[in-house]
C-alpha cells in the first residue's frame, strides 16, 4: 500500500515499507503498533556552513534519522552522497532497525547523511564539513543515545574528525560515540574488514550448503568500495575466481579471472577502474547480467530492478549494499526461484556487528585482539543465519522476509512491552 502524509515519501522509502508489510502481515501485528514500529521515531535537518579552501561560503545540508530508539541507543552509519534525500536516509534507518534486532544487538537504528560528493572537496574542506556535520547533531547523539559510524563515502579518517569533534565538546575522550574509527582512536581491529569479510562469510557457508565448491565459483561485485573490495579479497583468498568489479566509473571484466591485487593497487593509485588493462572494459548494468556463480551489488539501493531482474545469470545474490533489489525485482526473482538470496539485513550485518563490539571496547577501556573479534563475529553471523533459515521454514517465506520477520518482531515486541511513548 503507498504510504501518503509522510514527509519521507520517496521510492526507496517505499521499498522499505512494502518489505515491512509483508513480514507484518506475517506476524499480524495490530495496526496501531505495526504503524509505530514501521515509522521513524525523529529526524533531524540540519545545513552547515563551510568555509571552502578558495575563502567563500558554501551551504551543505545534511540529516540524521532515529528510526527506533525502544530496543537501546540507535546505530547506523553516516553516508556523503550527492543523491542523498530524507526518503533514503530513512529507509537506510529503518533497515538499521531491524538488521540490529536480527543480530540481537541492544540498539535501535539511525542513519545519517550529507549531501556531497566527498571526490569534490580538498581533505581540509572535507574535514571541516565532517566536523561540522558532528557539530549539528551533537545535541540528539551519544554512547547511549545514537551512535554513527560509517557508510558509503565516509571513512575512518572522517570518523576520526567526527570523533575529535564531540569529544572536545564534552571535555574528554569519549571514542563510544562512534564507531569505524583509526585504530589509534579507539577503533576495533577488525571493523575495517567486517562487513566485506561478513558478506564473504555468508556466501562461502551457503555456497557450501548447496554444494558448490571454491573452485566453482567466479564473482562479480558491483563496487569495489569499502565492502566490495574486502568481500572480494576474503572471496579469492578462499579460492572463487572474482571475474567482474566495478565502481562508479565503470567496470572490468574478465572470465579468466582478475588479479584483485593488481585491481585494488591500480584503483588506489589512480581513484578509479577506467584504465586497468587486466580484463575488458564493461558498464555497470552490463556487468550485473553476466553470467556467474554470485553476484554482490555492494553500493547503492535500487540496482536490480524490473528491467534486469529477469536477465540476472547468477546462482546466488548476496546483498553488501542496502536495499539493492525493488519490490518488483524481489518479486521477479521469488517467481524464478533459481537464485539464492542473501538479504542485506542478514548479509552486510557483519558491519554493523564489529562496530558493537568496537562501543563495547571503548566503554570497557579493553580491546580485543582481531582473533577475538573475529571469532565472536563468526558465532554471531551463524546464529543469525540459523535462526533466518528456520524462519524461513516455519513461515515457507523468502529468506529476505524471514530475516525482517525476525528483526521486526524485537522491535514491535519491545514496544508493545514499554507501552506508546518509545
Ligand atoms: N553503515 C553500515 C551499515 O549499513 C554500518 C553501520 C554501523 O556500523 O553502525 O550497516
Amino acid at each position: 500500500m503507498a504510504l501518503t502524509h509522510t514527509i519521507y515519501q520517496s521510492p526507496v522509502f517505499q521499498q522499505a515499507c512494502n518489505q515491512f508489510d509483508i513480514a507484518a502481515d506475517i506476524l499480524g501485528l495490530e495496526p496501531g503498533l505495526r504503524e509505530r514500529t514501521k515509522r521513524p521515531r525523529r529526524c533531524v535537518v540540519v545545513s552547515m556552513p563551510v568555509r571552502m579552501d578558495n575563502g567563500q561560503i558554501e551551504i551543505f545540508e545534511g540529516y540524521r534519522v532515529q528510526h527506533n530508539l525502544s530496543t537501546g541507543p540507535a546505530k547506523g552509519g553516516i553516508r556523503f552522497h550527492e543523491d542523498v534525500t530524507l526518503g533514503e536516509v530513512a529507509a537506510l534507518a529503518m533497515w538499521m532497525s531491524w538488521k540490529c534486532s536480527l543480530v540481537g544487538l541492544p540498539y535501535g537504528g539511525a542513519k545519517g547523511g550529507v549531501i556531497v560528493n566527498a571526490r569534490d572537496l580538498s581533505p581540509t574542506e572535507l574535514e571541516r564539513l565532517s566536523r561540522r556535520y558532528m557539530q549539528e547533531i551533537i545535541p540528539f547523539i551519544g554512547p547511549n543515545i545514537d551512535i554513527p559510524a560509517p557508510d558509503l563515502g565516509t571513512n575512518e579518517q572522517v570518523i576520526g574528525w567526527m570523533m575529535d569533534t564531540y569529544s572536545t565538546h564534552v571535555g574528554h575522550f569519549d571514542p563510544g560515540v562512534i564507531t569505524g574509527k583509526p585504530i589509534a582512536l579507539g577503533g576495533s581491529l577488525g571493523r575495517r574488514e567486517a562487513t566485506g569479510e561478513g558478506v564473504a562469510w555468508f556466501i562461502k557457508s551457503y555456497l557450501q550448503d548447496m554444494a558448490i565448491t571454491p573452485e566453482k565459483t567466479t564473482v562479480i561485485i558491483q563496487g569495489f568500495g569499502n565492502v566490495g573490495s574486502e568481500a572480494a579479497l576474503a572471496l579469492y583468498d578462499w579460492g572463487a575466481e572474482v571475474i567482474g568489479i566495478s565502481d562508479f566509473t565503470g567496470g572490468i571484466h574478465n572470465p579468466k579471472g582478475i588479479d584483485l591485487k593488481a585491481a585494488l593497487a591500480y584503483a588506489s593509485t589512480h581513484k578509479s577502474l577506467i584504465g586497468f588493462t587486466g580484463g575488458d572494459a564493461i558498464t555497470n548494468e552490463e556487468l550485473l547480467v553476466q553470467p556467474c556463480t554470485v553476484l554482490i551489488p555492494a553500493a547503492l539501493e535500487r540496482v536490480i530492478t524490473k528491467d534486469n531482474a529477469a536477465n540476472l545469470k547468477c546462482r546466488m545474490l548476496a546483498e553488501g549494499a542496502n536495499g539493492p533489489t525493488t519490490n518488483d525485482a524481489d518479486a521477479i526473482l521469488t517467481a524464478r526461484g533459481d537464485i539464492e538470496i542473501i538479504p542485506d539485513v542478514l548479509c552486510n550485518s557483519g558491519g554493523v556487528i564489529v562496530s558493537y563490539f568496537e562501543w563495547l571496547q571503548n566503554l570497557q577501556n579493553y580491546y580485543w585482539t582481531k582473533g577475538e573479534v573475529f571469532d565472536k563475529l563468526y558465532r554471531m553471523l551463524a546464529k543469525a543465519k540459523a535462526s533466518v533459515d528456520e524462519t524461513q521454514k516455519k513461515y515457507g517465506c523468502s529468506r529476505r522476509t524471514a530475516a525482517l520477520v525476525l528483526g521486526i518482531a524485537r522491535v514491535a515486541d519491545a514496544k508493545a512491552k514499554r507501552g506508546l511513548f518509545p
